[in-house]
């Protein structure tokens, strides 16, 4: 194959590429709950929305998540969760284990506690993770 030809290959997958990254956004930034990779793709489905398999979308949220456009929390089953990330500095999510909704709360503390075991015990590079579950007042709500 001709190097222009492979560059111009190269491009249209490029801008496929940039295209689904650009659907994934728009569909996660349509609400800010915590979502499962495969209910983001539904909603993306109904949609219809730029078409993707599921590997893709995959992809697409783990580079997403590189590059912090996108925050995860883990479900209380262990699953990842995704949902837009708006740039705020460190907090911890309660997280509605109904919807995904979820409320943003700060420890002041528990970095410098946690830094203080680290020395402690001698670790070093220590990160943490503090995962809340609930059920938010909607779910909770009776259904009529
Ligand atoms: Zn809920």
């Amino acid at each position: 194959m001709p190097t222009s030809d492979r560059s111009a290959e190269n491009a249209a997958v490029r801008h496929r590429w940039t295209t689904r990254t650009r659907a994934v956004l728009e569909a996660l930034r349509r609400n800010d709950r915590f979502r499962t990779p495969q209910q983001i793709y539904d909603e993306m489905r109904s949609a219809a929305a730029v078409s993707m398999g599921v590997t893709t979308l995959y992809r697409i949220l783990h580079k997403l998540e590189e590059q912090q456009l996108v925050e995860t929390q883990r479900g209380e089953g262990g699953e990842l969760l995704y949902r837009a990330y708006d740039g705020s500095a460190t907090h911890h999510n309660l997280v509605c284990r109904g919807c995904g909704h979820a409320e943003r709360f700060t420890v002041e503390s528990l970095g410098h506690q946690t830094g203080r075991v680290a020395q402690r015990f001698q670790f070093s590079d220590v990160n943490y993770r503090l995962d809340v579950y609930g059920t938010c007042r909607d779910c909770n709500q009776p259904s009529e």
